[in-house]
């Protein structure tokens, strides 16, 4: 039995894009090799342990979020994009962009640990004051209850011994990129690690090791315990939380986010990535127009132009007036034959900088 299939429950391989940095794991005899993220290189095989890529513990799997888009909403997607800027690549097509539909897995750490801590703050319980106003009203004194909310407060302190999972840390310093262009990864529908789940999908590895991502659970640890302080107490707020913690046993596993990537080929016939939540279908891809098909049209509109220029001197020799209105013609295609040219290379240079996760040109 391999690492793998003790940890993940199948074989897996560990490789390597030596472009975009990205570290898979995959299972090298039924995935395609091409990087999914960047598509300018085949995968390398990595030499180190794909159980423990990190060299000081094994990572293992806990939550997937499924992929659970509708083919119709993805077709849709692709079919928005594909069609949403003038002189497109002849390869962005939708069927292009659905038949080459790859699924990746992106890594996020679940956090448990035990904690142990002396605790203090402030805690708040709801009361209302009852008061009476007069008020003089159609010649007589009228009474009115008048009820005011008003917050007791009460300093407390106690020893908490709790154990909490699935605290959730970033796992890839792309994480937050990711997030703002997919959007959010609904979570809720999460469900525990079955190999089944990751079937012809490559797993993205996490880049940042425990060391990295262990401060960053201590608000969420904090935030926890805060609010089950409160609820202890059975009050209705909690202020100025403070609090020595040890924390101990822990235990690390990833939650799988999904992503679809796929690709369309530029004029250069270079891939040019298009990548959607797997949960959502939100959509990210650069845009890079075609300056073939822009050339093309600008071509005929020139060709036209020459045409138009004929008529109007032949036109201008038999009948003057109608020779003026072919020559305003003339001039009219003839100024728009530079459109195409200079919309698609203003459009490019536009695009130039938006690349996707900013790993790679
Ligand atoms: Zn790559």
């Amino acid at each position: 039995m391999t690492d793998t299939e003790s940890t993940w429950g199948r074989r897996l391989d560990a490789a390597i894009c030596e472009v975009c940095d990205w570290r898979y794991l995959y299972d090298s005899e039924k995935e395609s090799v091409t990087c999914p993220h960047c598509y300018k290189a085949a995968l390398t095989p990595s030499t180190e342990n794909p159980a423990d890529p990190f060299g000081n513990h094994k990572i293992t799997p806990g939550l997937v979020a499924p992929f659970s888009v509708s083919n119709s909403i993805l077709s849709q997607k692709l079919m928005e994009f594909a069609r949403s800027y003038w002189f497109a690549p002849v390869d962005l097509k939708t069927k292009n962009l659905l038949s080459r539909l790859r699924r990746v897995y992106v890594p996020a750490w679940l956090v448990a640990s035990e904690v142990n801590a002396s605790w203090q703050a402030d805690l708040g319980y709801d009361y209302q004051v009852v008061s009476h106003r007069e008020s003089y009203s159609s010649n007589r004194w009228i009474t009115s209850e008048v009820r005011e909310s008003k917050i007791r407060w009460e300093p407390r302190a106690g020893r908490l011994r709790r154990r909490y999972g699935n605290v959730r840390v970033p796992a890839m310093d792309e994480i937050e990129e990711i997030r703002d262009k997919l959007g959010q990864f609904d979570t809720k529908s999460a469900e525990d690690y079955q190999p089944g789940l990751i079937n012809k999908a490559l797993i993205r590895l996490p880049n940042r090791d425990k060391v990295d991502a262990w401060p960053d659970t201590h608000l969420t640890f904090r935030q926890r315990a805060t609010e089950e302080c409160r609820q202890a107490a059975e009050a209705d707020h909690i202020r100025q939380f403070g609090w020595n913690a040890d924390y101990n046993n822990q235990s690390w596993s990833l939650l799988l986010l999904p992503i679809f990537s796929t690709f369309y080929l530029d004029d250069n016939n270079e891939p040019v990535p298009v990548l959607l939540n797997g949960r959502t279908g939100q959509l990210h891809g650069h845009k890079r127009a075609s300056m073939k098909r822009a050339q093309r049209y600008s071509v005929a509109l020139a060709i036209m132009a020459a045409f138009l220029f004929l008529i109007t001197v032949l036109l201008l020799v038999i009948e003057p007036s109608l020779g003026a209105i072919s020559g305003l013609a003339m001039i009219v295609v003839g100024v728009s034959a530079v459109l195409p040219i200079a919309y698609s290379s203003r459009f490019n240079r536009r695009q130039a900088s938006d690349l996707v996760f900013n790993r790679f040109d």
